[in-house]
This record gives C-alpha cells, structure tokens and sequence, in this order.
C-alpha cells in the first residue's frame, strides 16, 4: 500500500526557523523511499516560495509546489467565493503573491466587502479588533486564516490567531470561518494533489488538536510529535477522556517517522 505523508512544518521540522535535531535526516531518508508528500502549514507570514528556501538554508530540501499553507489556501477561497470584493486584510508578511486576484486594502476605512484575519501579530491591536468586531455585527463576512490558539518559539509560546476568533465570536454572535487547519479545506485539497485515499495518508504535526485530531476527523492517519508546542499533560488530559478521539500514533520527534512508517507497512 502507498502511504503518503503530510507534515506540518513549525513545531516539527523547525522551531524559529533551525532545524530539529534529526529532522533533516528523516526527511532526506523518506525522500530515498519515494514516499508522496506535503507539507501543510498555518504560516501566514511567509509566501510559499519563501518558506521553501527558508526549509532549504536548513537543509530540507523542499519545492514551494509541496507546500499548502494557510495563506494560499485562503487565496484560493476568496478568489472562489468573494471574487472582486474588497478584502481588508489583516496580516504580517509579504504573501501577495499568494492573494493574487484578491483586492486588497489596507484600510477599514476603505469599506471592506470581507475582512480577512491572517496570522495573530502587533496587527491585532484594540482598535483593529473592535473595527472587526463592528464589521461582524454589521454582516460584513470575516474570514481567518486559521483558528491556531498558539505557536512556539525560542522565547516562548505566543497567542495565536484562534484566541482572538473565539472571542470576537462570542462577542458579534456569529461564526468566522476558519481556512487552515484544522478545517477540512487544507486535509481535503493535499490528499488530492497527492492523488491518494486520506486513509493512505499519514499527518504529522505537533499540534494535537489542528493538526493530528484535525487529519483524524478528515479519516487521515494522525501521528503527534513530543517536539514544538506539545504538551504531555495535554496528550494526558486527552488519554483519560476514554470516549474521546486520542491520536493515532505518538512519537518523540519526526526523526523516528522512518520507523513507524515501516511498521504501518511502508
Ligand atoms: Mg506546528
């Protein structure tokens, strides 16, 4: 049977943009095997081009055609379901180029038709939140890149985008669909340009609840790695609910996903 793989990037190939300790050797070993991959990601920061020669000056040798990230997906979902509104986005980092076709402004002011939120930055201001929340209870659609509560780096664990989303939700009384993971759109659009069955499917991420739990709901295989923002009390909390979904597979770091993907057969 084909196993394909698909691997989120921060948290379990890189944190702050270095590689994790055998990240590079497991991913230049599955290479050799021929194994079919994608790597999906929450990033809105970086366009995909950049985020594959930032995973190449570590060593990782990817092509910006393998990567699905969450600001290319949201292109993709404006293009196809608000083609020519005007988007106010909200988001750090240089991805236009995947917004191409997307009209974007800069300014409230200038009477957005959607309002988009990328990536929780310095951007999410007081006043930039409550423009948004105004916008909501106006009916004006709010689209977000992702729901991610947090990510990890060198210095900590940052709030992400999500935090921001379940109160502005609470607030306006509505719902702001979400486009990254865990949505279904991101699991859904990799396991096709894989070609394969998402049962055949293997996701791999640091993030229990978007990335693993996530692909397991979209019939995937979920693997959670002990790197990046994993929590062991988390996965505990997780383990002792005896009705609740628990991951697939737990391994200590992607450098032992050469293994595993011999014992599911591969
Ligand atoms: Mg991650």
């Amino acid at each position: 049977m084909t196993i394909g793989l698909l691997l989120d990037i921060d948290g379990v190939l890189v944190t702050s943009w270095r590689p994790l300790p055998g990240a590079v050797d497991a991913l230049a070993a599955l290479r050799e095997r021929d194994v079919p991959r994608m790597f999906l990601t929450n990033t809105t920061s970086r366009s995909r081009a950049e985020i594959a020669d930032a995973l190449s000056d570590c060593g990782f040798a990817v092509d910006p055609e393998e990567i699905l990230s969450a600001a290319r997906l949201t292109g993709e979902y404006l293009r196809a379901n608000h083609a020519g509104k005007r988007a106010w986005v909200l988001n750090k980092g240089a991805i236009a180029a995947d917004l191409t076709g997307v009209e974007v402004v800069t300014d409230p002011d200038d009477a957005p038709e959607v309002v988009v939120l990328g990536g929780a930055g310095p951007e999410f201001t007081h006043d930039a939140m409550s423009r948004v929340l105004e916008f909501m209870i106006a009916g004006v659609p709010v689209v977000a890149m992702h729901r991610s509560m947090t990510w990890s780096t060198e210095q900590g664990v940052r709030i992400d985008t999500g935090v921001y989303l379940e109160g502005l939700e609470k607030a306006a009384g509505t719902t702001i669909r979400a486009i990254g993971k865990p949505s279904p759109i991101g699991f859904r659009a990799a396991v096709e340009m894989m070609g394969l069955e998402p049962t055949s499917v293997v996701m791999v991420g640091d993030d229990m609840h978007n990335d693993v739990l996530g692909a397991q709901a979209s019939a995937m295989i979920g693997v959670l790695v002990r790197t990046g923002k994993f929590r062991a009390t988390a996965l505990e909390k997780l383990q002792a609910d005896e009705f609740g979904p628990v991951p697939d597979h737990v391994i200590d770091s992607v450098a032992d996903l050469p293994a595993l993907l011999d014992r599911l057969g591969r």
